[in-house]
């Protein structure tokens, strides 16, 4: 590959430069102005940057080094791209409002969203590239900034122009969400796992009452007026089940998280003065959550006067990180519909969480939402990463195996899943081009303990605090991205076609 340097001697423009660009390590679409100053993003020593070309006075506000007269080098990082944003507006994030269909693609290393959005330019799909919880940002080291700033940096370099939102995913508390919009996010997913008391539901009905009764009398006596015994009926003419028992419980169990939903949404999301995306999740819970439930939280929320985008119930059959989906998919379908009626009822999208892999149901999904709805994936794009590795440097992926089998236990305390350390495959007896068939969709097992095992990767170091995996999983990421963005196009597509979304 040639140097980009030699290419900015010959005074060429921007068309001319787009034409030879992947002979100089230059990302063509990045190949931009603005302001009298070219800018674009090239391959340089082991790391990209942006290159500017023009006035002293743009290339001044610019953190980097100076190459020749005139022209710089300048560092992705969070300043620079802030003062890119006010240069090219698409590289912030922007609310989802008016668009059908959205897709939050987590990406926890920050390298895969040039892949994303190649999916992105063909379907009518809004794209909301940078999304992260508290917990990924925890173990991958990475701040909402970070993120906000690789997926920034990915939109330029692709010169995806038609938007991507920015998800603070997953949060519980005021601070957490303060945080995240501090940063620009666009985008806020309320965890409510910690208000949902699940308890209620294994008491009999004679104590789920007696609880009941201890709850403020004035507060019990509007919730009755409102739901106990009333038929509740949708538009569209769907009729909700709704007894004495389901009244109780979804009071007891959801009361908590109401009160949540609404105090943040007061006291912070609308304080911002811009449109926030809010998000209402309640399916991070043991718990299914029942149609009668997700209509009371609607309908209160609704009443105190609470905007949201969309909800996340926890549907029926089980929604396991990394694979499909695991139950009877007539039973999901009949669930499915009923949640999604009541979204519609409420003028909300409906939100699929650990929506990664889940084909057998994504039909359904596209189908019985009339294409509205937001879908959520991050684990299966690490997945991909991984296979990468497998691909293009087997003898570091055996190593990441192994290392992920001997803290497979110790992973397993923090997700749901049904792999078991004797269904793993002994890879000393496999080939290396056997060992990417280690993540095709029936082998749910290496999946998930690939995926799980995420943080114990990232986190292992030397003796010496070096990075065991680390270093050499990003250094892999530089080298070989194109076939990571080929992994993407085609996994990430094959959502994409199952939702029967068609391309524009
Ligand atoms: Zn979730």
């Amino acid at each position: 590959m040639l140097n980009y340097k030699s290419l900015m001697e010959k005074n060429l423009t921007c068309k001319q430069i787009k034409i030879q660009a992947h002979k100089y390590g230059i990302y063509a679409d990045s190949v931009s102005t603005a302001a009298g100053t070219l800018f674009f993003i090239a391959r340089a020593d082991g790391e990209k940057r942006l290159v500017a070309q023009g006035s002293e006075a743009v290339l001044s506000r610019f953190e980097g080094e100076d190459v020749s007269s005139g022209v710089k080098e300048c560092y992705l990082n969070t300043n620079n791209c802030k003062v890119m944003r006010e240069y090219f507006p698409y590289m912030s994030p922007s609310p989802i409002k008016g668009h059908s269909i959205s897709i939050g693609l987590g990406d926890r290393l920050g390298v895969a969203t040039p892949g994303h959005l190649r999916i992105a330019k063909k379907y009518p799909i809004f794209p909301v590239v940078a999304q992260q919880s508290m917990r990924e940002l925890t173990l991958t080291g990475r701040t909402y900034d970070d993120v906000l700033t690789d997926a920034s940096w990915a939109v330029f370099q692709e010169g995806y122009k038609r938007g991507f939102g920015a998800d603070g995913d997953h949060l519980k508390s005021a601070k957490e969400i303060e945080y995240a919009l501090g940063c620009g996010y666009t985008m806020i997913t309320l965890d409510c796992s910690e208000t949902i008391d699940n308890g209620i539901y294994a008491l009999s009905p004679v104590q789920t009452k007696e609880r009941y009764m201890q709850l403020d009398e004035g507060y019990r006596n509007d919730m009755e007026a409102k739901y106990l015994g009333k038929n509740i009926v949708l538009r569209g003419g769907t009729q909700l089940e709704n007894t004495e028992q389901l009244f109780y419980q979804t009071v007891l169990v959801y009361k908590g998280s109401i009160e949540l939903a609404t105090s943040i949404y007061h006291d912070v999301i609308k304080k911002q003065g811009r449109h926030i995306d809010f998000e209402v999740s309640l399916d991070e819970t043991l718990s299914t959550t029942h149609p009668l439930a997700h209509y009371i939280v609607a309908a209160e929320l609704s009443e105190k006067g609470v905007d949201i985008a969309s909800l996340a119930p926890r549907f029926v059959g089980e929604f396991q990180k990394g694979i499909d989906y695991i139950g009877d998919v007539c039973a999901f379908e009949k669930d499915f519909a009923i949640h999604s009626c009541i979204a519609d009822h409420f003028g909300y999208k409906i939100s699929v969480h650990s929506g990664s892999d889940k084909f057998t149901v994504f039909p359904v999904v596209g189908r019985i939402t009339n294409g509205n709805f937001h879908l959520k994936t991050a684990g299966t794009n690490w997945l991909e990463f991984v296979r990468m590795v497998a691909i293009d440097d087997p003898s570091l992926f055996r190593r990441l195996y192994k290392f992920a089998v001997r803290n497979f236990e110790g992973a397993t305390a923090h997700y749901r899943v049904n792999a078991t350390l004797d269904k793993f495959p002994d890879i000393d007896k496999m080939a290396d081009e056997e060992l990417p068939n280690l993540f095709e969709t029936e082998m749910v097992h290496t999946r998930q303990l690939m995926h799980i095992t995420y943080g114990y990767i990232l986190n292992e170091k030397h003796e010496n605090e070096s990075y065991a995996y680390k270093d050499s999983l990003y250094k892999l990421a530089y080298e070989k991205e194109s076939s990571y963005y080929n992994l993407l196009e085609k996994h990430i597509g094959r959502h994409i076609q199952t939702l029967g979304i068609q391309p524009y």
